[in-house]
């Protein structure tokens, strides 16, 4: 998501473009994640300025895109899922909610959270691009090539691909990175996640809850239901080591089994209805929980975008704008990125895969 909005704002400025994917376009977290969005929920924290911009930015694509990821405003609850032995139920759930379930309070309205099917929204935010000039190639980027201290180019599956600037935006994979040049560490978070098929029986209506499951352990399910006739509901995150490539990742043992148990414990609607997917993926994250946005250190050329956690979806238009005019003007108009420079965060080097030219 993170690229494929970067390349849609260069795009759109005149610039010419190449995406690399080396699977299919949203193959990862982007096409395996809530795709929740809101306004102020990041407000008193250095993310405010980038997630109000976003915000905004979603609305404005929505529009010019005449709806094709199913954007749409929705109303955000919040509560507990308790255990049957304590099913008295404070507060009034939603009429699709099962009685165990505890609604505390309106987290969000319609003016302030929304959402988009984020699969369809990366492959979108390609398509536009594409339509402005931009090119997609699939391939493997295995390292940078250098020229001095400039970065030039990218060695793709063994072929010299050269650009006046390199944006790396892979994801949890941007730590490999590190063996081309020095930088602040990425990890990985995984994240599992089930996909009903609903129809029209929910309404727009989001949800996050807390709870305890089977196993003891204590859970934050989220659930989002979709303008295109399914429910999304993720928990369950784990840090096992992050495979080599996106079609490597698979759910942990039992995970999905937990999950299908807690999902038809928070609505008989979810109980009954077909699962289209299941699935895990790994949100990209960083050493101090902030995304790594701006020019690499020792890389002139070489630029990052990554790091966004839980809120890559929202994030991704305004990060998009924001590295486009990093990269066309030398600096930004519509946010300020220095809380997320990656200087601010010591590089490391894992030292192989620089290609000198
Ligand atoms: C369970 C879950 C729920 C989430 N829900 C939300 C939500 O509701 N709202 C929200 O805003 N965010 C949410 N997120 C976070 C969001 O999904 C991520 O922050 C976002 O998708 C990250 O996007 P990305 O483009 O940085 O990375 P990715 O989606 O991981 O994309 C990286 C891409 O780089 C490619 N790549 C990697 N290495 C190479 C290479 N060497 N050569 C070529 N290509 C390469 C990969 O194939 C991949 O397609 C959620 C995350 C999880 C895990």
């Amino acid at each position: 998501m993170i690229g494929t909005s970067i390349a849609y704002h260069l795009a759109a400025r005149g610039a010419d473009v190449i995406v690399i994917e080396r699977s299919v376009i949203a193959c990862a977290a982007s096409g395996k994640s809530g795709g929740f969005l809101a306004m102020d929920w990041c407000d008193g924290t250095p993310l405010m300025h980038l997630a109000r911009r976003s915000f905004a930015l979603h609305e404005q694509l929505a529009d010019e895109h005449a709806g094709e990821w199913g954007y749409r405003r929705m109303t955000t609850y919040g509560g507990v899922l308790r255990s049957s032995l304590m099913a008295a139920s404070r507060g009034i759930p939603p009429g699709w909610l099962s009685p165990q379930v505890s609604i505390h309070g309106r987290l969000g309205s319609t003016e302030t959270t929304a959402q988009v099917q984020p699969a369809a929204f990366t492959a979108g935010m390609m398509r536009a691009a594409q339509a402005r000039g931009a090119e997609l190639r699939l391939g493997n980027v295995t390292g940078l090539l250098r020229r001095g201290g400039d970065v030039v180019g990218v060695d793709l599956d063994g072929e010299a691909l050269r650009g006046d600037a390199v944006v790396i935006a892979m994801g949890p994979w941007s730590g490999v990175a590190a063996q081309w040049l020095p930088l602040p560490p990425v990890f990985g978070l995984k994240g599992h996640s089930l996909v009903f098929e609903t129809g029209t029986a929910i309404p727009p209506e989001a949800v996050f809850l807390e709870c305890m499951d089977a196993t003891g352990s204590i859970l934050a399910p989220e659930v989002f239901p979709r303008a295109d006739g399914t429910t999304y509901v993720c928990a369950i995150s784990s840090s096992p080591p992050l495979p080599a490539a996106p079609d490597l990742v698979a759910p942990d043992d039992g995970a999905i089994d937990r999950l299908k148990v807690l999902c038809a414990r928070i609505s008989p609607i979810l109980a009954a209805s077909r699962i289209l997917a299941s699935q895990a993926c790994f949100r990209p994250v960083t050493e101090d929980g902030l995304p790594l946005i701006g020019a690499i250190p020792g890389g002139s050329g070489a630029y990052l975008a990554t790091g966004h956690s839980v809120w890559g979806i929202l994030n991704a238009p305004a990060t998009g704008e924001a590295v486009a005019e990093l990269i066309l003007d030398g600096t930004t108009q519509a946010v300020d990125l220095s809380a997320f420079d990656p200087a601010r965060l010591e590089a490391v080097a894992l030292g192989r895969g620089t290609v000198s030219c």
